[in-house]
């Protein structure tokens, strides 16, 4: 410990998930670096979080391992390790690496698997250990002292610095003073919207409705959800394969290998305890699976309109760029040539043979390299040329992914449930020939896409009209519902349920409601075969499958209720294409090392912000790092933490 008269500098470290941890592996490498006597003043750090430090609360060593990644066991990480330009610290360890050496732990996962979440914990836990026991090793720390506490208010403080009010599972009270505060504070509970609220509100004081508010999947208890329960399920992404999983396996229910082809590779045995799942979302079709590839990006696919060349002669001519005008032309192209390269080589014989279609695709590029501005005038032109070759043939419309039943009417409830599993079992069919899918290949034009304009985001290169209008307003939701799904068999798993008549899928634009006797569901879009009316799906349950929305505004923890309110801190904003400031999700903050904002405007200098919160500022701030990427795009979250790291360190 040091003595009484030694400079101490005190770091508090709010929240110890993915992020406090990157930070504290951040501090460790720099520490390393450094010249000796290079920082005078030791360091004492506090680590603030009420869950287990390391996984923090999202990814909970004690969760069940039917919960997984929905990253393979190659991509993330929480450190600096194969990153270019960021020096690793001696504690530090991708996942990858990690598993390898702890087989056992890591519960034999290989490469290209999804991990257990309850793994990917363990990983997070050696890897805090490991970085504390480095920096307690350290001569420039006084120590590190961990607080099972929440954070319940940040005061700052004239000298600088902040006086931080904690709370304990019990309920007592502390104060903790820091010279600095990092806040990492991830995913946040949030106020129910108005209709949410509507729903909770005609569940309370029933024992015959529920209603189950948008949630970390493993943060509900499942259990509750009788056999039998009719259960309507709003979402079908992520959230809703983890409620899938606990609600078939987690019942005792088994998949089974029928020996048949993707689409129809599994088939369920029901325990009997299952309950029905009704799911539901404004597209009407759940997240598709993930291709068959081994890498986070398909490794054939690269954006040659979208470059980096292309798109910083486009910033030197607009300034702000607008992804709609500028970016989408480019990556339009990019996402049709690698549907179209991809089925000249897997499919030729679609195009009249490898000769015409090897022809075509000549034909198309040099379409494609002289194209003007416009997606739909490329589309035109190509569509000609594909005419000549496949004729009746359609061209790939890659934007009515978006909403594939959008324009369709459907019959009966019936006809609904054969229209979506069609397109999921062709979809899995797509997922399983990887490489050699050309839609799957155009999906990876498309990811690859959106990674890069993630970091043009970051850098404040696109107009923050165009990230409210193009890249919330439709960009995301088509990305998200192509390339975001679930590994392959998640999908199998789900049209496994689905043929075992446990399963059903409501229309597009659903409608819902909370009737007398039940919950309700009906889709515009899908017709009742015995009446005029819409067919009525009911529930006795209604599962919100999404996590609260990351916006700070609507945070319901006492620490960011109470920054807003006292003005401590304000959400950031961003203009409107009328010129208005709306308030943009995550909180005002400067530039890179990201210190926080007062409503006033001015600047906390010790008060840094990484993470979920800097959305304002960054695009996908969720996912984790990527093991040996750039930190300039897919590690981006190290390079953020790095900077905090060495500005703490400058104090
Ligand atoms: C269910 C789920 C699955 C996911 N799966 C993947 C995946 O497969 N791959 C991927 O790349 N990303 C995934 N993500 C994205 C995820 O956001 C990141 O991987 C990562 O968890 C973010 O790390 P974080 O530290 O920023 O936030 P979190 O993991 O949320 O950690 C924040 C920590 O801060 C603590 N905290 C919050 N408020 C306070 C306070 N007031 N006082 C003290 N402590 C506080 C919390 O208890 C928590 O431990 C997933 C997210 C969720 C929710």
């Amino acid at each position: 410990m040091p003595d009484a008269q030694e400079a101490v500098r005190r770091l508090a470290v709010v929240g110890a998930g993915p992020r406090g941890v990157m930070l504290l592996e951040r501090l460790l490498a720099r520490l390393e670096g450094s010249a000796p006597g290079a920082h005078p003043a030791r360091l004492r750090i506090d680590v603030v979080d009420p869950y287990p430090p390391g996984p923090g609360r999202v990814w909970r060593t004690d969760q069940s391992e039917l919960y997984l990644m929905n990253t393979p066991a190659f991509f993330p990480t929480a450190c600096a390790a194969d990153n270019p330009g960021l020096r690793p610290s001696t504690a530090a360890q991708t996942f990858d690496q990690w598993r390898r050496v702890h087989p056992e732990a890591s519960l034999g996962v290989q490469r290209h698997q999804y991990p257990a979440r309850a793994v990917y914990g363990r990983y997070l836990r050696h890897l805090y250990q490991d970085v504390v026991a480095g920096l307690r090793a350290r001569p420039e720390v006084a120590d590190v002292v961990e607080h099972r506490a929440e954070v319940t208010a940040l005061h700052p403080t004239t000298a600088g610095g902040a006086r931080l009010e904690l709370r304990d599972a019990d309920g007592a009270a502390s104060e903790l003073a820091a010279d600095a505060v990092v806040l990492c504070l991830g995913h946040q509970p949030a106020e129910l919207s108005p209709g949410q609220a509507r729903m909770a509100a005609a569940a309370r004081g029933r024992d015959d409705l529920h209603y189950q508010g948008p949630q970390i999947p493993s943060d509900v208890d499942w259990d509750t959800v009788e056999p039998g329960a009719r259960v309507l399920v709003r979402g079908m992404g992520l959230n809703a394969f983890d409620l899938l999983a606990q609600l078939t396996q987690g019942r005792g229910g088994v998949y089974r290998r029928t020996g048949d082809g993707p689409g129809r590779a599994l088939a369920y045995e029901p325990s009997g305890r299952e309950p029905r799942v009704h799911l539901m979302s404004r597209r009407g079709v759940p997240y598709l699976p993930k291709a068959e590839v081994d890498a986070f990006v398909p490794r054939g696919v690269t954006l040659s309109y979208l470059s980096d060349a292309a798109v910083d002669a486009l910033s030197a001519r607009h300034g702000a760029l607008d992804l709609a005008e500028h970016l989408w032309p480019l990556l339009h192209r990019d996402v049709v040539r690698h549907y179209y390269a991809t089925l000249v080589r897997a499919q030729p014989e679609i195009l009249g043979g490898p000769v015409e279609a090897r022809r075509f695709l000549d034909e198309l590029v040099g379409q494609l390299e002289e194209a003007g501005r416009g997606a739909p005038v490329t589309s035109a032109h190509a569509e000609e040329l594909l005419q000549r070759y496949a004729p009746g043939r359609r061209f790939l419309d890659i934007l009515a992914y978006t909403a594939p039943f959008e324009d369709a009417v459907f019959a009966s409830h019936e006809d609904y449930q054969r229209a979506v599993a069609d397109l999921m079992e062709q979809a899995c069919v797509e997922a399983a020939l990887g490489e050699e899918s050309p839609f799957m290949m155009a999906v990876g034009a498309l990811h690859a896409g959106r990674l890069r304009i993630k970091a043009w985001v970051a850098e404040g290169r696109i107009a923050e009209d165009s990230r409210i209008r193009d890249v919330q307003g439709w960009f995301e939701p088509l990305v998200e519902g192509l390339a975001s799904g679930p590994p392959l068999w998640r999908v199998e798993q789900m049209l496994a349920v689905h043929r075992a008549g446990l399963l059903t899928w409501a229309g597009p634009a659903p409608v819902v409601d909370a009737e007398e006797r039940a919950f309700s569901v009906r889709s515009p879009q899908v017709g009742a075969a015995d009446s005029l009316g819409p067919a009525v799906v009911e529930g006795e349950w209604l599962v919100e499958a999404m996590m609260p929305p990351n916006r700070v505004q609507a945070a319901s923890s006492p620490l960011i209720r109470g920054m807003l309110d006292d003005g401590v801190a304000a959400a950031g904003t961003w203009e409107d294409e009328e010129g208005v400031r709306v308030p943009a999700t995550g909180f005002d903050v400067t530039g890179r090392p990201h210190r926080l904002r007062a409503a006033d405007g001015a600047v906390h200098e010790d008060v840094y912000v990484l993470g979920l919160q800097l959305s304002g500022v960054q695009w996908g701030t969720a996912i984790a790092a990527e093991a040996g990427a750039d930190p300039a795009g897919r590690a981006l979250f190290l390079a953020d933490a790095d900077a905090v790291a060495q500005a703490v360190l400058a104090g």
